[in-house]
């Protein structure tokens, strides 16, 4: 077994349980492959061991890797802030749902984009449920009606929410985020809102999947705890206008698992 093999593995150990503790069913939990800076040759060791999943958080990045993964069957999906000018190259990409969905303007260029090549795509509002500054997303209070606007935009299938937890060791403030991103989705499907559905709740990372499981998330978007650690600081994706060209082998020929 190798490393990203052995990763895996503990992760689906720590999904198990979590399970177990807040007696869900595990099949109710999709995984993301988080794989921001992750060359191509790990993303594939992880797809060759039956994940079938990955999120992404830059356009360019999807595009470096995109010919080396294309022999592999698996699902794209966006997970970090959107520039509008990146919109054509994310559908060229064949991205299947965009789950960082955390203004108007990006709701409207998409779905413009969209009418023009006769297409739709799955998306998720994201909503800033720690209320830190540096973090993008729709505050709580504003998502109903955010969602309400949106649905005029008929190539925009919303189906989920997504958020990122605060980042602190203290579990029970990383937990009001989640609980409040559940509180959210329930209100949300009871108002149903031109008969919109919100299934998904994508929530938890590497350090506080456990949490995220235990309030009803429905997807984890983990990393770290299977690719190691990142050499880029996680400001650099999470900011705007930082273009910094990757320079990892992602050009390797495409092959596939065997
Ligand atoms: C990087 C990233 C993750 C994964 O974070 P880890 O802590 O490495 O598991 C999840 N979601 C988003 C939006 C990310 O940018």
């Amino acid at each position: 077994m190798n490393d990203i093999q052995k990763n895996l593995t503990q992760i689906k150990a720590r999904i198990n349980l979590a399970c177990a503790k807040a007696e869900r069913d595990p099949n109710e939990i999709k995984l993301v492959l988080a794989t921001k800076t992750v060359s191509s040759e790990k993303i594939k060791a992880a797809l060759c061991s039956g994940e079938t999943l990955i999120g992404e958080n830059k356009v360019q990045e999807i595009k470096e890797k995109f010919d080396s993964l294309s022999a592999i069957p698996h699902e794209k999906h966006f997970i970090g802030h959107l520039q509008s000018n990146k919109i054509k190259d994310l559908l060229k990409y064949k991205v299947t749902c965009v789950q960082s969905i955390d203004r108007l303007e990006l709701a409207e260029k998409l779905h413009k984009r969209l009418v023009a090549e006769q297409k739709t795509i799955n998306v998720f509002v994201q909503i800033n449920t720690s209320a830190e500054r540096s973090k993008f997303g729709i505050k709580p209070e504003n998502t109903q009606g955010f969602i309400r606007e949106i649905t005029k935009f008929d190539t925009l299938k919303i189906t989920g929410l997504m958020t990122i937890g605060l980042f602190s060791a203290k579990a029970e403030r990383v937990r009001t985020c989640f609980r409040l991103l559940k509180n959210i989705q329930q209100e949300i499907n009871q108002q149903n809102i031109s008969g919109i559905e919100l299934r998904e709740l994508s929530m938890g990372m590497s350090s506080d999947l456990e949490i995220a499981i235990e309030e009803g998330s429905t997807m984890i978007r983990v990393g770290t705890a299977i690719f190691g650690q990142r050499v880029y600081p996680d400001s650099y994706y999470w900011n705007e206008n930082t273009n910094l060209i990757l320079t990892q082998k992602n050009n390797a020929a495409p092959n596939t698992c065997d």
